[in-house]
């Protein structure tokens, strides 16, 4: 006989921890989240900088947590840390290196196929966030280039002049932290910034100002090209630079074909289709985390999504 869970998760990151988390501590009994990475959080491993600054009221939003997940201002590290011992601590169920392809269900039991093994259950949380998918720029990337033109941090090494593309604050913390130990530009198409934290403001005009960095701030990038193996950069003002790399923070989106295979609706405009409880149409199947959110997903809005989640399915069940 095949297992029934109370509850899959899907996605090990901030909103999946929050979302087992409650599970254990509100009562729901039986309970799986499947990652697809070797261990939890894989946005924050793969996307945050060593040492990076962990806001709680990520880029000014100031959050009450609602559920029983303290999580405070900190570092990736002490971030990471204390998810391990949530985890560790509520012994709670998860297989890892194992990704969800569909979802479909059949009566009242989910079916949850990845790509090792089957799973059946009542409940099911996406929360598969949207760095999964990084959003590229419109312009072609040389495939010569591939390895030089990143979307995170993993192959950037000591010394190498750099470009950061980006006006948010994951670019911002980039540029600020990697101009300590390399020759950073940091370009911008807008002339202001107006997404960044008052924090990550304040630093990133006070490096420019000691040219501990260099913005480039209200003009786009045209196109790429392969100049002796390095990046050449050609500016829509007419102007070019060579780089040895260059690093593209401009987010993530929705993964939709992938939610659409999962039963999920979306709207006209593309986005997908859930209620004040973040249950989708198909009843028992819920969004946790950025990808319930339109923009400007935190960690603090995953883990609260999770716990009303949680409380909402189990006032169901009274
Ligand atoms: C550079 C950067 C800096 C940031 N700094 C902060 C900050 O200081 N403070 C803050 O509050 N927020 C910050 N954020 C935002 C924060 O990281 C996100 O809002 C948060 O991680 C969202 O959590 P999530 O659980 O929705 O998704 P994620 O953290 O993206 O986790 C999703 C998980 O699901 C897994 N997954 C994906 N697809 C599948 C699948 N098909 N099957 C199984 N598993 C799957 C992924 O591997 C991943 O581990 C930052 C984001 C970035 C990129």
């Amino acid at each position: 006989m095949q297992e029934i869970y109370d509850m899959v998760i899907i996605g090990g990151g901030p909103g999946g921890i929050g979302a087992a988390v409650e599970s254990k501590i509100l009562g729901l009994d039986k309970i799986l989240m499947i990652e697809k990475g070797d261990n939890h959080s894989q946005t924050i491993r793969r996307f945050y900088k060593d040492n990076k600054r962990v806001d709680k009221d990520y880029k000014g939003q100031v959050i009450e947590l609602a559920g029983h997940v303290d999580f405070k201002d900190g570092t990736k590290e002490s971030t990471l840390n204390y998810f391990d011992s949530l985890l560790d601590n509520d012994e709670l169920d998860a297989v890892f290196n194992s990704e969800v392809e569909k979802i479909k269900k059949d009566g009242d039991i989910f079916q949850i196929i990845t790509t090792t093994a089957g799973y059946a259950s009542k409940n099911v949380i996406v929360a598969i966030g949207t760095m999964g998918k990084p959003n590229k720029p419109s312009y072609k990337i040389p495939l010569s280039l591939k390895s030089r033109v990143n979307f995170n941090l993993d192959k950037c090494s000591e010394g190498e002049k750099l470009l950061l593309v980006g006006g948010g604050n994951s670019a911002a913390e980039y540029a600020i932290e990697l101009s300590k130990t390399n020759t950073v530009t940091l370009n911008y198409r807008r002339d202001k910034f107006t997404r960044l934290n008052d924090i990550n403001e304040k630093m990133i005009l006070e490096f420019n100002g000691e040219e501990k960095l260099r913005l480039r701030m209200g003009v786009d990038i045209e196109s790429l090209e392969n100049e002796n193996g390095l990046v050449k950069v050609n500016y829509t003002d007419g102007y070019h630079t060579v780089y040895d790399r260059v690093i593209y923070a401009i987010g993530g989106t929705t993964p939709i074909d992938f939610l659409r295979n999962c039963g999920i609706t979306f709207d006209e405009n593309n986005k997908a289709e859930f209620d004040e409880n973040y249950e989708t149409k198909t009843k028992g199947l819920y969004l946790a985390g950025d990808i319930a959110v339109r923009s400007g997903g935190s960690i603090a809005l995953a883990l609260n999504h999770a716990h009303h989640i949680i409380e909402h399915i189990l006032s169901t069940k009274k």
